[in-house]
């Protein structure tokens, strides 16, 4: 029997309704992100993310780039949210996360295009970066339930997150996707402007597996659980050993771990010496060993050798 997702129950029992209701109350003195900036974004105000009451596409379509339980034939729905919490100074989507390209959407528009998705065979619905905007998001989500929306969603994040809000959430997502990104705190300072990085995602991954478990699929499709990915940094950057002992340690060994060897050198990289380069084979290959020493085993594959 298929799995019910979590946004239905949650619709019909009207605590969706509630969950929309506290959401919007914190946007008055924004506390969506770790930063916290207090910043009302009802009267315009805007923080660190310069995301302020109207909620900001980049673009929207049927993605064939991601993991494969979440691609299946006719690809995730992917809609990938403009500006961003985090600040990397690397970043590949630089022009929708540093420079905000995209355009505005009422609920209603973004519910309809849920709907599109749906109706074009996609397996789930995919928010891309959906912190900064998760009240917008979420009363989407219940305007697309209406309109007969079934599907799995997707919270697709990178781990800088409120644990809060986390919990406000529970049960609206069926599938959590965030990365880790730096076990160093000097690092996540120096390339992301978030010291505290580590700290904050370690404590939303450990509440997205209390809600959701490890992943689990149905016919080769994911329909519910946990998906972490882990990008390999030149220099080791990322602080990959410590990242994936947390993951292998205090959330679970059956954690499905994308384990990314595609960094490339975006945007400011070329400040940088030591990340403005691409990995080598070997730095990932060595990321990919301490993986499976840990008892870490889905997720990730080995590079065939050269
Ligand atoms: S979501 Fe934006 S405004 Fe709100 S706390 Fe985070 S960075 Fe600040």
């Amino acid at each position: 029997m298929k799995t019910k997702p979590g946004h239905i129950q949650l619709y019909e029992s009207g605590k969706l309704d509630k969950i929309i209701e506290r959401l919007f109350c914190v946007l008055e003195s924004c506390e969506l992100c770790p930063r916290k900036c207090k910043v009302n974004r009802i009267k315009k105000e805007l923080g660190f993310c310069r995301s302020g009451k109207d909620l900001l596409i980049s673009s929207f379509g049927p993605h064939f780039g991601e993991e494969p339980e979440l691609v299946g034939k006719l690809g995730s729905g992917t809609i990938f949210l403009a500006n961003c919490n985090l600040g990397c100074l690397y970043c590949q989507n630089y022009d929708i996360s540093h420079f905000g390209e995209g355009e505005k959407f009422a609920a209603d528009q973004l519910a309809g295009q849920m709907i599109y998705l749906k109706n074009i065979g996609c397996h789930n619905i995919n928010f891309v970066t959906p912190t900064h905007f998760l009240p917008q998001i979420v009363e989407s989500i219940k305007l697309a339930v209406r309109q007969g929306l079934d599907l799995p969603l997707v919270y697709n994040s990178s781990g800088y997150e409120n644990v809060e809000m986390i919990r406000i959430i529970d049960g609206v997502f069926d599938i959590y996707m965030p990365d880790i990104k730096y076990s160093d705190s000097a690092n996540a300072r120096k390339y992301s402007l978030a010291p505290d990085y580590f700290e904050r995602a370690k404590e939303s991954l450990k509440e997205m597996h209390r809600q959701v478990g490890d992943l689990k699929a149905e016919d080769g499709i994911a329909v519910k659980g946990l998906l972490i990915r882990h990008l390999v940094m030149p220099n080791d950057v990322a602080g990959s050993k410590k990242a994936l002992e947390f993951i292998a340690e205090k959330i679970s060994k059956d954690s499905y771990v994308n384990i990314m060897d595609q960094y490339r050198p975006c945007y400011k990289a070329n400040n940088f010496p030591e990340i403005d380069h691409f990995p080598t084979e070997e730095e990932f290959k060595s990321v990919i060993e301490i993986a499976r020493n840990l008892g870490l085993h889905r997720g990730f594959y080995s590079p065939s050798p050269s």
